[in-house]
């Protein structure tokens, strides 16, 4: 990967060490199986106030992203300035990630563990991980005796609907910490303060689903 900051289009160029960070954990993420066929979108704030997102151009292989591959959106998943390709499908789940939950990035995957289990229990809304050592990767968790619910959304192509169930959960929700959710039969949305919490907290989660998964199995 090269890091020459010439790579870059002119208006990307001022993100390019952001760039270069989802080009690095893009590559992790599909090197473990969980972003194939050109699956999956990452973003990171890079503006609150007010919001704009940098996120993975649609379509793009994954595991590697070009300086390019990515556009730059505002709060409600615009591209801006509109002279860029067109960005994830699913942006608009980052900028509520990024506006309701204080995400600085947004990790989503497509792993074969995240699509199966949110079949699985998806008639029970959501999935309770508890008990787990590893568990403690997740913000704010310092004892395995913790709790992690991922609510589970149904899938759909429309996206502003998806973003109405995930906001309306929130809503309704506001005592329960959430880390990220499962769509079914589709994968799964974490994120973290920074791009480094995004992504421990997708190794956590997926290792733990994996966990759920085969212990299902026995
Ligand atoms: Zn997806």
């Amino acid at each position: 990967m090269s890091d020459a900051t010439e790579d870059f289009a002119p208006h990307l160029k001022p993100y390019a060490d952001q760039i270069n960070g989802l080009r690095r954990v893009g590559h992790q993420l599909w090197n473990r199986g969980w972003s194939l066929g050109t699956s999956s979108n990452y973003s990171v704030v890079i503006d609150r106030n007010p919001l704009r997102l940098l996120i993975t151009a649609s379509g793009k292989d994954k595991g590697h992203l070009g300086p390019n591959d990515f556009v730059i959106v505002d709060e409600h998943g615009k591209v801006t300035p509109t002279n860029q390709p067109k960005s994830s499908a699913e942006t608009l789940l980052h900028c509520t990630a990024a506006s309701r939950c204080g995400a600085g990035a947004v990790l989503h995957t497509h792993s074969v563990w995240a699509t199966t289990l949110s079949q699985h229990f998806f008639q029970l809304g959501g999935l309770r991980i508890d008990d787990f050592e590893m568990l403690k990767g997740l913000e704010g968790i310092t004892t395995h005796q913790s709790s992690c619910w991922l609510p589970i959304f149904d899938n759909t192509q429309d996206i502003p609907a998806l973003q109405a169930q995930v906001v309306r959960y929130l809503d309704e929700h506001p005592e329960e910490k959430c880390w990220g959710y499962l769509i079914r039969r589709h994968g799964l949305y974490t994120w973290g303060k920074d791009l480094a919490e995004a992504a421990r907290h997708i190794e956590v989660i997926e290792f733990l689903l994996e966990c759920m998964g085969r212990t299902l199995r026995r």
